[in-house]
């Protein structure tokens, strides 16, 4: 992490590429000092004599006197704005060379570059949002849907932190009973009765459990649903991606192999993003792997949450055993136990009418064993309403639009697990009567677990991971 010092005053494009206007933050004790001296208001006034929250119509100037560009300037007065300190926010246009000499002009006037995420740490820094809220509003500017929005708004609304708030004050009654007992242990006397001390400690440890239990969920909307279409070529694949992305084209976006160095589309469904994973590898038919069983599928079969096993439902039929057939599709899959599978079975217009029925009577099998089936003609468009529904149906989103609290952030959940095992051998030690400075190191060790979270406990270096991960101008 680059130098951060707290005292300079910052200055940053806040705004993104493209548009009409653009926002230029300044922020630091100095900040209206440094604006003063680079604009003139309209109205001949300083903003040195304005009041926080108003608006002013000025010019830009820089050291030679050339007009760079008119602006609307917002001003926050230190204590009442985003870091807390005094801020002048800069409506420009959006050129990017006035947006360049503009930020020119405050640097030579004093200001210092902003480094990603530096307004936001002096929010934080200033009380004005703990850290669990600072990295909701990354999640919240990288949202695309309306469930990846919901997660990152209640998170940054506070709604999540205070579930945080209760569960360390909880802790902390724990401990100081305890360590009460700790203080008065000369006197051979049993405070609390330990059966009290359990009690209270199994109500923290189901709460942790529960909020480590939405991880799976908040994680998987925080980046959308990874689903990955698998099954032996020609089973209809690629046929089936169009078909299901056919209706919302406009939805439909490939994202450049860079970022997460494969290709892939996705499409939202009732408000959740679902990626198709490697679509670049169902889609290219000249491809070599193609010549190999399942192909190209490992890679993402591993990183997806739902598998699509497309079954050719022509060649399944003719082999002498098609349920052996489909078990082995699944076994070479080799899949974990926590992936929803899908078994589609397809090119249902090819079969005849008697080898519909016993196709039928396969699916009854595998529907009982547990697996999502689902019958179908990608070719003629059959079977993706439901494949769609079942894909919906994987997805509780009830939980989402009333505010419960859902864990997307993986740093929360690491804090999450780490401050579960030590309540697991605090609970141990209480139930084996094990001596209470030992329960009251590990019942400890939970409330750092817990504090990393919130912020309450912090280092430059967690602050510094966290940040450079936030924008510019954030
Ligand atoms: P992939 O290799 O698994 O991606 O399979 P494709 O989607 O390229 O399809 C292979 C062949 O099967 C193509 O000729 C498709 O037109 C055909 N096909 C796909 N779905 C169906 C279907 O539902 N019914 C029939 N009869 N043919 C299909």
């Amino acid at each position: 992490m680059e130098m951060r010092d707290n005292n300079d005053t910052i200055v940053a494009v806040a705004s993104g590429v493209g548009g009409a206007i653009a926002i230029i933050r300044v922020s630091g004790d100095k900040a209206i000092e440094i604006c003063d001296s680079v604009t003139r208001c309209r109205s001949h006034k300083r903003l040195a004599d304005a009041k926080g929250y108003t608006l002013h119509y000025a010019d830009i100037v820089d050291e030679s006197g050339r007009i760079v560009d008119d602006v609307i300037i917002s001003l926050f007065r230190n204590p009442v704005s985003y870091t807390g300190e005094d801020m002048v926010e800069f409506s420009c246009h959006a050129s990017s060379y006035i947006q360049k000499e503009i930020l020119n002009i405050l640097v030579n006037n004093g200001a210092r570059v902003a480094l990603a995420g530096e307004f936001t740490i002096r929010a934080f820094l200033a009380g004005k949002l703990d850290l669990s809220q600072a990295e909701a509003i990354a999640d919240m500017i990288a949202s695309t849907d309306k469930a990846s929005h919901a997660v990152a708004s209640n998170q940054m609304r506070g709604g999540y932190s205070s579930d945080f708030i209760d569960l360390r004050s909880k802790l902390v009654e724990l401990i100081s009973l305890i360590e009460l007992e700790l203080d008065f242990s000369e006197e051979d006397v049993e405070f609390v009765d330990r059966g009290a001390l359990l009690n209270i400690l199994e109500q923290i440890i189901f709460k942790v459990d529960t909020l480590k239990s939405t991880f799976s969920l908040g994680n998987a909307l925080k980046d959308g649903i990874a689903v990955a279409i698998v099954g032996s070529p020609n089973a209809g694949k690629s046929t089936l991606l169009n078909a299901i992305l056919k209706d919302d084209r406009a939805m439909v976006s490939d994202i450049a192999g860079t970022t997460r160095d494969v290709i892939e589309e996705s499409l939202t469904l009732n408000d959740v993003r679902y990626r198709f994973l490697d679509t670049a590898g169902i889609r290219s038919t000249d491809d070599k792997l193609e010549q190999m069983g399942i192909q190209r599928t490992f890679s993402s079969i591993e990183k997806a949450q739902v598998v699509i096993l497309m079954i050719d439902s022509v060649e399944c039929i003719s082999v002498e055993s098609p349920q052996g057939y489909v078990n082995s599709l699944i076994d070479a899959l080799d899949l974990d136990s926590d992936k929803e599978v899908i078994l589609v079975f397809n090119k249902l217009d090819s079969l005849a009418k008697i080898e519909v029925e016993a196709m039928k009577l396969l699916e009854t099998t595998f529907s009982t064993n547990g697996y999502s089936v689902v019958s179908m003609s990608a070719k003629q468009g059959v079977g993706i309403d439901l494949l769609r529904d079942i894909l919906i149906d994987l997805v509780d989103t009830s939980k989402l639009y009333t505010g419960c609290t859902i864990v997307s952030n993986a740093r929360h959940y690491d804090a999450l697990n780490s401050a579960f095992k030590s309540l697991e051998i605090a609970k141990q030690s209480l139930i084996n009567n094990i001596s209470s400075d030992l329960l009251s190191q590990d019942l400890r060790e939970v409330l750092h677990n817990l504090g990393l979270i919130t912020g309450d406990i912090t280092t430059d270096d967690i602050l510094g991971s966290i940040f450079s991960k936030f924008c510019i101008g954030k």
